[in-house]
């Protein structure tokens, strides 16, 4: 069994429990992975102490939307400065020589660049598969770096001669889709309590897929008790695309296929109207909101007020790193707050309610009510944020004040074993995974 860790005196521990309880001076013990005490002066003799002295302890941050593998490929020129398709139509290309190595390093850096931004869980969307490509080989990545993981066996079945955006060599035939769906599923869903992968059925968007693939992924997907996932009402093309190609809005569709429930998850959501915002409230339909991305392609700014007022669950996502540059979580959160309060004023939404989103929002959205809060009995995931540097200096507030920095954490526990230490990742060697990466971008580049 793993030992005990006695995460102790932490200035503030933000536990997003039912009551949003916030403790000064508190301990957190860490056993099995799992949350065992929270208190004053816990008494655990056999414990490793970690001081928490001068840091915030949150749950561990949930990316809730993610493109592991477009890791290798930012800020490509070309795609720096243009709309979603193209964006797209830019970057597939580049993407259609990726193969299994360009997968698992691509992840390994990502999830690593999301850990230190206090990333604990994350999802991914893995769409393309070439070169004999797996979702597989992210899944590799995951276990190596550390997190917790909800891969998506992504597809794309439209390719340009069918009138779709995506080259015909990076599409797959529907029946391949699926038999592949129902083999990773079989390979590596676990449903159980504290579970490190679970996998998603996630078709990669209405306007890259079949209505006839939408609604068989959902009946396998439900068939199997796994989730589903694609991106939804992203921007004005794709709303104006859903009008004429399916005659209707782009919640209707959703709807018509399966694709609304607790165990749906749409990314961004930017153009939901008052009533695809009632129907995703009323289904329980979650969304990823990521909006980093959203201003990267000039999308616009989802109505997450109105989606939260509403009683949609929302969480982040960074989304994949080709489309924001980033891939820090923590700022995510930050820009949550930004975004509504331009959208709607300065009261719009507090740094609490983003750093709420981006815990145990994004936990419900991905169907983890044993993740997202520090409360006894939860998963052990969780973020410690060293706020005695110049980032926090002067503040009055360290919590409202965590979105602004600092920007990495200095530890981060998953399932209650070490990823960050010392503001390193202590997982994996990612120095030599930095340095890969180098030679793979520099191979595509010629
Ligand atoms: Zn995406």
């Amino acid at each position: 069994m793993d030992r005990e860790i006695l995460i102790k005196g932490a200035l503030a521990v933000v536990t997003m429990d039912d009551d949003r309880r916030e403790l000064s001076g508190a301990d957190v013990l860490i056993r099995g992975g799992v949350i065992a005490e929270i208190g004053l002066a816990i008494h655990a003799p056999n414990a490793d102490v970690v001081s928490a002295a001068g840091c915030v302890v949150t749950p561990g941050l949930v990316n809730t939307h993610h493109h592991l593998y477009q890791t290798l490929t930012r800020a490509v020129p070309g795609g720096q400065d243009a709309l979603l398709f193209g964006w797209l139509q830019t970057l597939y290309p580049i993407w259609a020589r990726f193969g299994p190595e360009e997968m698992y390093v691509s992840a390994l850096i990502g999830l690593a660049e999301l850990a230190l931004s206090g990333c604990t869980m994350t999802s991914d969307h893995l769409y393309l598969y070439p070169n004999g490509s797996r979702l597989d080989d992210t899944i590799a990545a995951a276990h190596d770096v550390g997190l917790r993981f909800h891969p998506t066996r992504g597809a794309m079945s439209i390719g340009e001669s069918d009138g779709g955006l995506p080259p015909d060599s990076l599409v797959e035939r529907e029946a391949d889709i699926l038999e592949d769906c129902i083999r990773v599923i079989d390979a590596h869903h676990d449903a159980g309590e504290g579970a490190m992968v679970r996998v998603g059925v996630a078709p990669c968007s209405p306007f890259s897929v079949s209505r006839d693939l939408m609604r068989d992924a959902a009946v396998l997907a439900r068939d199997k008790g796994v989730m589903l996932h694609t991106h939804l009402a992203e921007n004005d093309e794709d709303i104006a695309y859903s009008l004429e190609k399916f005659g209707c809005r782009p919640g209707q569709y959703a709807e018509d296929l399966g694709w609304t429930g607790p165990d749906v998850w749409h990314a961004h959501c930017v153009k939901l109207d008052g009533q695809e915002i009632d129907l995703f409230a009323r289904t329980k339909t979650g969304v990823a909101h990521c909006p980093c991305s959203n201003c990267r392609l000039g999308s616009g700014i989802a109505p997450v007020r109105a989606m939260r007022d509403a009683g949609v669950p929302v969480g982040l996502g960074v989304d994949g790193s080709a489309s924001n540059d980033a891939g820090s979580l923590i700022g995510e959160a930050r820009q949550t707050m930004l975004l509504q309060r331009v959208a709607l004023g300065a009261d719009a939404m507090s740094a609490r309610e983003a750093l709420e989103i981006a815990t145990r929002g994004g936990a419900e959205v991905l169907g983890r009510n044993d993740c997202g809060q520090i409360s006894v009995g939860k998963r052990a995931d969780i973020a410690l944020w060293d706020v005695s540097g110049i980032e926090a200096a002067g503040s009055w507030d360290p919590v409202a004040l965590l979105l602004a920095g600092p920007t990495w954490v200095r530890d981060l526990w998953v399932e209650g074993r070490p990823v960050v230490a010392n503001s390193r990742v202590v997982s994996f060697d990612l120095n030599r995974a930095i340095v890969r990466q180098g030679q793979l971008v520099q191979a595509l580049q010629t």
